[in-house]
């Protein structure tokens, strides 16, 4: 069916399926925004409760003088309760946000086409279904799509505005619009598993989860290097605890059935085995971290000062941490130069950024030893961390990288040496599915990174972060890592491949 460009206005009826933490967020949004609300929870109560709850977390902001007292009546006498289905029937937009069951899904659209008009958009907040498969047996399916806001709602800017099959392109931009007025940042997505954060965001788990299974070093350490050097607002383990384990591998389960077993996707034993042990995180006391009685305070485990070194010769560029060479000159040790393919050779021992293969190897291949190799920090200068890793855990080359780093006021931290460490494996495997999503159609490469900054406050977007890496570095690095592990799993994905040898961007 042909479907006119829908507008929408404030005095459009918003209404809300589902009275949780999700359909809560989603009513306070649009009331907020100036639409009458209309909520409707299938469990008797449990919307009138949800309001109520509701309006304690507004009288909190009005003790804390975030909102006045006006915009919080506002925003509560805009929401109303409605006790069956029919009550939802004058909206012109209906969000549904309840419990994650596909069966329950479908019927429940069903019975809501039955009810509302044939104009009225109706969109679901599903985190892991198909929009085309929900929306398959409407009568009217072009009307239907995925809107996907992010826990909490009322917070979190980023909405995945989702396309099915057979939604109409106009109702999907009248939606994206209607979630800018409502002060969102709203992308557009296809109906792929995950669609753009929940597929993306994949590897900073996974990679996570593996290096603690290779024992590369302990949780704290690994959570420290990810916030100061990646620059993540929090590491993986405590995002994980956060999250909850069991939604976690829910999400990992449910993508890597979507994509019949890719390897890529493939969840992690040990998360497994936590889920198992019900170490969910924080809700139940105890996840990577101890919460109860007190949260655990565990520091990473930081290198002992070592001696500043007297000599570094730098051959070449060192590309990304170029700025080592002038904070070493700042630093007051002498500098000297040559060329040569971008290294460092400190007092007789060469230090080497990651480039996915482990010190070891490096060593061999390259013929330099001893080598040490540091990790990716998103700000050589900024970092307060830096990562180290040697063969064979070399005391005496690392003592002496160590005095390097520490003369330019680095603290720093040894880890055990796999290949491409911790920040380098895990941003470059993040570029590497970021050019899978934008193969795949899933969005292009500005909503992409749209969505990371803003769904789960990645300090760059993934396209932007390769780039300013240099994508034939990234490829390298994914490469060497599939060579070192034998594995799918780090398989370069073509597209990235063919921007990186062509010299183009993945934004092209
Ligand atoms: P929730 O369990 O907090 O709330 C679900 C609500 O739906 C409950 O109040 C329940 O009584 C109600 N409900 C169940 N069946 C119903 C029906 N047939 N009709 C009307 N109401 C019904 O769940 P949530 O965490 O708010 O998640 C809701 C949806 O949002 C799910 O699809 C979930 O995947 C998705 N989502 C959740 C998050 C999150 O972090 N919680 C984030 C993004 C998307």
């Amino acid at each position: 069916m042909a479907i006119e460009l829908p507008r929408f206005d404030t005095r459009d009826i918003v209404g809300v399926i589902g009275a949780g933490t999700m359909g809560m967020g989603i009513a306070e949004v649009a009331a907020s925004a100036g639409h009458h609300v209309r909520v409707f929870d299938a469990v008797e109560g449990a919307a009138v409760h949800a309001l109520d709850e509701l309006a304690t977390r507004l009288d909190s902001r009005v003790k804390r003088g975030r909102i006045t007292s006006e915009r919080r009546d506002e925003i509560l006498g805009r929401i109303q309760v409605v006790h069956k289905l029919v009550g939802l029937a004058k909206s012109r937009l209906v969000l549904e946000a309840v419990v994650e069951s596909l069966g329950i899904k479908v019927g429940l659209f069903k019975s809501l086409e039955r009810i509302v008009a044939k104009t009225t958009i109706i969109g679901t907040n599903t985190s892991s279904f198909s929009i085309t498969e929900i929306g398959a047996d409407l009568k009217h399916p072009e009307r239907f799509l995925g809107v996907h806001f992010f826990n909490p709602a009322s917070v979190m800017p980023l909405v995945e505005v989702i396309t099915g099959m057979n939604t109409a392109p106009e109702v999907a931009a009248a939606v994206h619009g209607l979630m800018s007025t409502w002060g969102k940042s709203p992308v557009f997505a296809k109906s792929q598993p995950g669609f753009i954060v929940n597929r993306v965001a994949r590897p900073y788990y996974a990679e996570a989860l593996t290096l603690l299974q290779e024992g590369a070093a302990s949780v704290s350490t690994m959570d420290a290097i990810y916030r100061d050097c990646g620059g993540f607002r929090m590491g993986p383990f405590e995002l994980m605890d956060l999250i909850g384990m069991d939604v976690n591998l829910t999400v990992t389960q449910s993508v890597f059935e979507s994509y019949y077993g890719d390897p890529r996707y493939r969840p992690s034993v040990l998360q497994e085995e936590m889920v198992a042990a019900r170490r969910l995180g924080r809700k139940t006391g105890e996840g990577f971290y101890r919460y109860t009685p007190e949260p655990e305070v565990s520091d990473p485990v930081d290198m002992r000062p070592a001696k500043a070194p007297s000599s570094v010769r730098v051959f070449g560029n060192l590309g990304p941490a170029e700025t080592l060479v002038e904070q070493s000159v700042e630093a007051g040790l002498e500098v000297t130069h040559a060329e040569g393919e971008g290294y460092l050779l400190v007092d007789g021992v060469y230090l080497a950024l990651s480039d996915g293969r482990s010190a070891v190897t490096r060593a061999v291949e390259e013929g330099r030893s001893p080598m040490v190799l540091f990790d990716l920090a998103l700000d050589y200068r900024k970092t307060p961390r830096i990562v180290i890793a040697a063969t064979n855990g070399d005391n005496q080359s690392l003592n002496v990288a160590a005095g390097f780093f520490q003369s330019l006021g680095k603290v720093v931290n040894v880890v055990l040496d796999v290949p491409g460490m911790l920040v380098m494996r895990s941003v470059c495997l993040l570029v590497n599915e970021a050019a899978s999503a934008i193969a795949h159609h899933v969005c292009s490469a500005g909503d992409l990174d749209i969505a990371m900054k803003k769904g789960v406050n990645y300090p760059k977007g993934p396209v932007e972060w390769g780039e300013s890496l240099d994508l034939h570095r990234v490829m390298t690095v994914v490469a060497h890592m599939h060579e070192a592990y034998g594995d799918d799993r780090y398989r370069v994905t073509p597209l990235l491949a063919r921007r990186a040898l062509a010299h183009r961007k993945l934004s092209d």
